[in-house]
């Protein structure tokens, strides 16, 4: 086994601190990789404080936007070579049998995906640990490959935020020209808007305030308005085709619903801690749609990663030492990140 320096939260009301983990020598079909920069993703908070039902995994070590280098590979690996840069996501495997996993949307396995951190191995149960650490060891299948255009750092948080706002604006079938609003311009909002620019959406960024205003057009975005002024919701009702909704915290989904053309399409992606009413007339009145969408499986994933990289697209992020990471909570909580913090894992072998 491989001792291996990590920051792990020792139960959901404890700062996250330096613990030691073990990962395992590749077997036959793995690879392992030497974690060069891990996003950090509002997930990571909303686990780490065990905010999602308080069934947490715990020590636990967050981090499922990965990016490094393969230093190893087993015996039967074909996909990478060691010296490859390559990324690791929401997941590490899943049962590969059922009609999801054969067809290529692991995260939606009958069984349930394998996540990254805050889960247990299929065989073994032991807990699966995240990207707050310095390596980690995946089955070459459930392994990324970065393309050589987009800077590793910028390309962590491409391995969630980006293919969670890409698969949902592929699945639901947004299109050039059509409206689209994101709610929300974090980490998973500030790549929505990249992609979906790119797609040719005509995209409005909704934020809490006008403090986000000019990044939002700088980052390509049509239009923008401040959901705290209630001129909004008068002036752009029945607006949109699509809305985007990455928002973490509980917000009123109905003033948000209100937004939509005649047959338009809510997606919900942001998962708030607590459950938020919806009425029954703000959908039926004009058949309007609330879905969900959780992030997108490993082809998908490859796609959006090849798509960002024909497009220049990457995460606009602040690269933070491991030390800095419990300010770094703090901070994304009050929306102050410019997009995406990125940890910097050297910086965890200065720190064990
Ligand atoms: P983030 O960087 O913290 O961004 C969340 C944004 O939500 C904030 O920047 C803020 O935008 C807005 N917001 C926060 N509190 C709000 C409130 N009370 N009312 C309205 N807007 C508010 O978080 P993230 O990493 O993008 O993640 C967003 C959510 O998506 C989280 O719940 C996360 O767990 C979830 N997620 C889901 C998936 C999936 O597969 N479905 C994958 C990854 C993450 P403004 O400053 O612009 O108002
Ligand atoms: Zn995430
Ligand atoms: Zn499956």
């Amino acid at each position: 086994m491989l001792q291996t320096p990590a920051y792990a939260a020792a139960d959901g009301a404890s700062p996250l601190a330096p613990f030691t983990i073990e990962r395992r020598e590749p077997r036959a079909h793995e690879v392992l990789i030497d974690i060069l920069y891990c996003g950090v993703c509002h997930s990571d908070i909303h686990q780490a404080r065990d905010e999602w039902g308080g069934n947490g995994i715990f020590p636990m070590v967050p981090g499922h936007e990965i990016v490094g280098r393969v230093v190893q590979i087993g015996d039967r690996v074909n996909k990478f070579k060691v010296g490859d840069a390559v990324g690791v996501g929401c997941f590490v495997d899943s049962c590969r049998v059922c009609p999801q996993c054969k067809s290529g949307e692991e995260q939606l396995c009958d069984q349930g995906m394998t996540a990254t951190y805050n889960s247990r191995e299929r065989d073994s149960k032991a807990p699966t640990y995240g990207g707050y650490s310095t390596r980690i060891t995946v089955d070459e299948d459930y392994v990324l490959r970065i393309p050589e255009s987009i800077p590793l750092d910028r390309a962590a948080p491409l391995l969630c935020a980006g293919i969670t706002t890409y698969s949902p604006l592929k699945y639901y079938g947004v299109k050039a020209g059509d409206a689209l609003a994101v709610v929300g311009l974090g980490g998973l909002g500030h790549m929505a808007v990249k992609i979906a620019v790119a797609m040719g959406a005509k995209v409005t960024v909704l934020s809490t305030s006008q403090n986000k205003r000019d990044d939002a057009l700088a980052l390509g975005a049509h239009a923008f308005a401040a959901t705290r002024e209630a001129a909004t919701f008068k002036t752009l009702a029945g607006t949109f085709d699509f809305i985007l909704d990455t928002v973490s915290a509980p917000h009123d989904y109905n003033a948000y619903l209100s937004l939509l053309k005649a047959n338009g399409t809510m997606i919900l992606v942001g998962i708030p801690d607590q459950p938020a009413p919806v009425a029954a007339g703000v959908l039926i009145m004009r058949r309007r749609k609330l879905v969900g969408s959780l992030i997108g499986g490993i082809r998908e994933t490859q796609e959006m990663l090849d798509f960002c990289a024909a497009h220049g697209i990457a995460s606009d992020i602040e690269l933070i030492d491991i030390a800095q990471i419990n300010g770094a909570y703090v901070r994304m909580i009050k929306g102050d990140v410019k997009y995406r913090f990125v940890i910097d894992t050297a910086s965890l072998n200065a720190a064990g």
